[in-house]
């Protein structure tokens, strides 16, 4: 009998655990997603400024799959596991696992805020940002047909809530959106610029970086015109009012919500492994406390052990690759009974797109800004996306959006429902 391993998500730590796991031809391996394509976050909010399709970032998993017989993927999602028995339920089915893998990331926090969970926009996955794309789209149309001055405002301002590399890249997106394709596409908004602020309740943006990439996106965003407000938080969101905790308000009929994230729930799993911030406590090679069996990697997952990041690894893209792919050796391992190796993180570095043609780097070899940190920001988020064709019509598309400053993906695209829903 064949043994089963059952991956839960194919994000970077699923999809990298896959690829180690494709040599091992005495194991059948099961991936489940709630999506039937798999995804690069980093570049979502270029989706959501209409500067690249979605298909530029996304690569479906069954032709990612093609020819790998031992993997089979079953789009569908995840709701609950019966440790002792050894299975997982899934709105695909119920399945027996041998060995069972979480790695389904994490989702927007709101931190309790309902008004804002309710009525702001958040930008995490594909759907969101053509959600975020649609709705930018709509309020121009709106705007331009508006004959009250406050309505046109309101529509016209644009409130991105956190100061990280999202809020700093879509609100240099946003900007550029005003400078160029407002007085291209909106000839009725010449004289009505679009407003763009960017909260954050830290007393700087980029909070993981340093303090000159801190210093250098807000100068440049600044530059752009972007009101940056640092120290203040969003406390509520409702009437087209954004509330700060400084008692300033902003009339505003879109906040974008891009302020945190928390770890996805998973019921069934000891209570003792969940950690106050939803993450699963695993030990040294990812394996879940209490658990002989259940192993969770990437931003699902919290460990201790690595002495240089001894508080837990952040919530970036490499570390859900480096323990992807060293649990997917490490089960040629786990299989024949011999030791693993212990996960240790590699920091490659950071790097945060402010506007075009500029950047802030922070890699192994030093600091770098301006065009040759933009460059080399380009290179390195090429460099992961998922398919030749998709790399190569990525570079395309750039070399186009950002030469001619005028993409022609600007479309109000809304699916209705499939006749089959409607029953
Ligand atoms: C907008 C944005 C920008 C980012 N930019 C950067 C950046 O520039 N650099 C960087 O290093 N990191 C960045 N990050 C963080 C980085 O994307 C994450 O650290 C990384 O994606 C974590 O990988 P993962 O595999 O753990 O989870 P994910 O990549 O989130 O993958 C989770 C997978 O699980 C699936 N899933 C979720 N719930 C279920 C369920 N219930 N059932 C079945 N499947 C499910 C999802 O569809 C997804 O495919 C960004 C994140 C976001 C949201």
């Amino acid at each position: 009998m064949k043994k089963r391993i059952v991956v839960i998500g194919g994000g970077f730590a699923g999809i990298n655990l896959i690829k180690n796991l494709y040599a091992l031809r005495d194991v059948e391996i099961i991936l489940i997603d709630k999506n039937n394509y798999h995804y690069f976050p980093p570049l979502i909010y270029q989706v959501a400024s209409s500067f690249i399709e979605p298909s530029n970032i996304s690569y479906p998993f069954r032709k990612m799959l093609q020819g790998k017989d031992n993997v089979r993927f079953y789009q569908g999602e995840f709701k609950q596991v019966d440790v002792e028995q050894n299975i997982v339920y899934t709105s695909a089915g119920n399945l027996h696992y041998d060995y069972l893998v979480f790695a389904q990331g994490t989702q927007t926090n709101y931190f309790g805020i309902n008004s804002i969970s309710e009525k702001a926009l958040p930008l995490k996955n594909i759907t969101d940002a053509l959600r975020v794309r649609n709705s930018i789209l709509c309020k121009l149309e709106q705007a331009c047909k508006t004959k009250d001055a406050e309505d046109r405002s309101k529509l016209l301002t644009f409130v991105i809530a956190g100061g990280g590399p999202t809020g700093v890249e879509l609100s240099g997106m946003l900007s550029e959106m005003n400078k160029h394709i407002r007085l291209k596409d909106y000839p009725e908004l010449k004289a009505f610029p679009m407003q763009i602020f960017l909260i954050d309740a830290a007393d700087s943006l980029l909070g993981t970086m340093s303090k000159k990439s801190q210093a250098e996106a807000l100068k440049a965003l600044a530059k752009m015109g972007v009101q940056v407000k640092l120290s203040v938080a969003v406390k509520d969101y409702h009437s087209d009012v954004v509330f700060l905790s400084n008692d300033e308000q902003i009339k505003a009929k879109t906040l974008i919500w891009v302020s945190g994230v928390i770890a996805n729930t998973i019921n069934g799993l000891p209570q003792t492994s969940i950690l106050k911030n939803r993450r699963v406590a695993v030990n040294n090679y990812n394996l879940v406390a209490g658990t002989s069996n259940v192993f969770a990697i990437g931003d699902i997952c919290c460990q201790f052990t690595d002495k240089k990041f001894p508080q837990g690894h952040p919530q970036v893209a490499q570390v859900a690759i480096q323990q992807g792919t060293l649990l997917g050796k490490n089960f040629k391992n786990i299989l024949k009974s011999k030791p693993q190796a212990s996960f240790s993180y590699f920091n490659k570095g950071q790097m945060a797109i402010i506007n075009k043609y500029k950047a802030v780097a922070e890699l192994p070899i030093g600091f770098f800004k301006g065009f040759i940190a933009w460059c080399m920001w380009l290179i390195i988020h090429i460099l992961p996306i998922a398919g030749f064709k998709n790399k190569l019509k990525l570079c395309y598309n750039w070399l186009g959006n950002f030469l001619s400053n005028d993409p022609t993906l600007r479309l109000i695209i809304e699916p209705g429902q499939q006749p089959e829903e409607k029953n």
